[in-house]
């Protein structure tokens, strides 16, 4: 079934900087960017916010609570000026393995030499360095490949005792200060939250932010303790950047609320040549199972240093769109590069210029993403074929809890989706959603006022005009979370248009 794309999507959202409001942005795909030392000022906020960043990433694997408390407040003063509700993801950095320290800062190791791991937090050589995580000693076994400083160096274990791993170096290289160590073949017996973690994570929620995302999941248990910790006060994505998570996708992505490809670890766990493969198993799954996903790392890369990107970069941002991801992503283009605005400002360019492509939809459509035995799902699926009977021009979804919205995304329909809901949370948290346009906004408590809000809302936000039919889907009894059960279409007549358009 091909469904209509092209004519929504080849117009861009636009800024009015007289009113200082977006138009919704009629781009599907978010765009999801990371803050930091280049960007986390009020000023290149919202400049990356009019660019086009969705979303903003706070990584707390670098800086601290206080900074990170200012740059959270920036983001959510974006509302007042601009409008519209913002997305907040902060980003624990998980139980990443690293080194000790050495006398000389760092040191030379060569291919076919030993070099030893222990307990000892004597500044390291060029025969040994403390590796301080006391769990690992017990997990690993000879023949197991330890890499380090993301892969650059590899290292085969010889002999492991409680206290002192023997190994022999395999790829040598100069090794530095606390530098990452990845350990791609085993599960480690790690918890999958760090005290670091805990403490991020109280903050974090603390702040109201809206996602939570956990690094360097492992097992669906890790998940599963996330969400504990987390109670529902904010939404929690997975990132998969693990073989182990691999292994065990389905589990994992059932217990959380969204996923992340997260192909800058996955790469150097695995085979870079890999990753292209495991990216399009991930977001297939994750569509099946009506969570979004955001594709991840060195998307534009070379623009960390350069105005413009290579074109493999451009084809790279371009098959995630294809691919029907919810999000792509930015680090170091935004976080730390010399042209963040101009890599949001690119990555707008290019889903843009996929999403008007007449073969989008098709391609867009190529993962099967049946329906669960639900009212709610099976109204969404039945609304993605209404559109196409009735050219219909939007879909206006009422949601308290915003699951309704997840499952119209799903069907990643060709018309603006327009989300109503009472809910700031909700609203904040659609941000990652693909194509959802999120408003918070009173709620309903009747039929009639349920079509005569959705009418004002579409107008408002500049959709639909006169004999424009609208889908609406809402819950009844009105106000109840998780009642989905409504499927209404309204036209909009000249009278509703009366001073909208004068
Ligand atoms: P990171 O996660 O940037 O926090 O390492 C993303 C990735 O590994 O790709
Ligand atoms: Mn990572």
């Amino acid at each position: 079934m091909a469904l209509r794309h092209g004519k929504a999507a080849s117009q861009r959202g636009k800024y009015d900087p007289v009113t200082e409001r977006f138009s919704p942005r009629s781009r599907k795909v978010r765009i999801l960017a990371t803050l930091g030392p280049a960007s986390d000022s009020p000023e290149m906020i919202a400049r990356l916010f009019r660019a086009g960043a969705d979303a903003f990433r706070v990584n707390m694997s670098h800086g601290e609570h206080a900074r990170h408390a200012q740059v959270i407040a920036s983001i959510r003063g974006l509302e007042k000026q601009f409008g519209r509700p913002t997305t907040i993801l902060v980003d624990l950095q998980g139980p990443k393995l690293r080194v000790g320290k050495f006398a000389a800062g760092s040191v030379t190791i060569e291919e076919g030499a030993r070099f030893v791991l222990d307990r000892d937090d004597a500044p390291g050589d060029a025969s040994r360095v403390q590796l301080p995580h006391r769990e690992i000693f017990d997990a690993l076994e000879p023949e197991t490949r330890l890499l380090l400083d993301d892969g650059k160096l590899v290292l085969r274990v010889l002999a492991v005792a409680p206290d002192r791993i023997e190994t022999v170096v395999e790829v040598g290289g100069t090794l530095s200060d606390r530098k990452g160590l990845n350990v791609p073949d085993v599960v480690l017996p790690v918890a999958a939250l760090t005290d670091k973690d805990r403490k991020d994570l109280a903050f974090a929620l603390d702040q109201g932010v809206d996602w939570i995302a956990m690094s360097f999941v492992q097992r669906p248990e890790d998940v599963a303790e996330g969400r504990r910790l987390v109670g529902g006060k904010a939404a929690l994505l997975a990132k998969i950047e693990k073989p182990a998570a691999i292994r065990r996708l389905e589990e994992i992505i059932e217990l959380s609320d969204g996923v992340m490809v997260a192909r800058g670890d996955l790469g150097v766990e695995l085979p870079p040549q890999n990753v292209p493969p495991i990216q399009k198993q991930i977001v297939a799954t994750a569509r099946r199972l009506g969570r979004p996903v955001v594709v991840a790392t060195q998307m534009l890369e070379s623009m960390i240093t350069s105005p413009s990107p290579t074109r493999a970069e451009v084809s790279d941002v371009a098959t995630a769109v294809y691919d029907g991801a919810d999000a792509i992503m930015l680090s170091a283009e935004t976080a730390a590069g010399a042209w963040p605005v101009e890599a949001v400002r690119m990555m707008d360019d290019i889903a843009t210029a996929v999403e008007s492509d007449t073969g989008y939809g098709a391609r867009l459509h190529f993962t099967e993403t049946l329906p669960d035995a639900t009212t709610a799902d099976a109204l969404s699926a039945a609304a993605a074929g209404i559109i196409q009977t009735i050219s219909a021009d939007a879909i206006i979804c009422f949601t308290a809890s915003g699951s309704t919205a997840r499952r119209i995304s799903r069907e990643r329909p060709s018309v603006p989706l327009l989300v109503l809901t009472p809910k700031l949370k909700t609203a904040r948290r659609a941000g990652l959603l693909w194509g959802a346009h999120a408003v918070s906004t009173r709620d309903i408590g009747s039929f009639e006022e349920m079509i005569a809000k959705g009418k004002r809302m579409a107008l408002r936000h500049g959709i639909g005009q006169a004999g424009s039919k609208l889908i609406m889907m809402a819950g009844v009894p009105f106000g109840t979370p998780g009642s989905t059960n409504v499927l209404h279409v309204a036209t909009l007549t000249g009278d509703e248009l009366k001073g909208f358009h004068e």
